[in-house]
């Protein structure tokens, strides 16, 4: 295990590339990702199997981040944040997926860092880790 870090992102920012910067300029190769907090206007995806394929979505105005999970590893030697989120409406319904990108109303981060270093590369249209 490496450093640990707990941060809160400032609002009006994009969430996934902030992380990545943030990973960046503290020299974080490879890590554990969880947060929460509220996102604007976020970017999903599903991956369509058959198709090879991710099928984009928005999600429109301000949604509970319920929770997001995932990791950073390296891609052509730079850090990537690869997340999975759950946002939540009013009414308590959630939708799902991977975050291509949402707009940081408030996120609190957790970030856990590994000593040894993780890395990507292309297999059909994904970007896997080498196993
Ligand atoms: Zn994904």
């Amino acid at each position: 295990m490496g450093r640990e870090f707990m941060f809160r992102i400032p609002e009006g920012e994009e969430f996934v590339s902030w992380i990545e910067n943030f990973a960046r300029e503290n020299g974080i190769r490879t890590a554990q990702v969880m947060a929460i907090g509220s996102l604007r206007n976020a970017t999903l995806g599903y991956f369509h199997e058959d198709e090879g394929v991710y099928e984009r979505f928005e999600v429109e105005d301000t949604r509970e981040l319920v929770s997001a999970i995932g990791n950073i590893s390296l891609k052509d030697g730079e850090p990537m944040l690869h997340i999975h989120v759950s946002l939540g409406s009013r009414d308590g319904s959630l939708v799902g997926g991977h975050l291509f990108r949402g707009e940081v109303f408030v996120a609190e981060v957790y970030v856990r860092e590994m000593e040894e270093s993780l890395h990507r590369e292309r297999i059909g249209n994904l970007h896997l880790w080498r196993a």
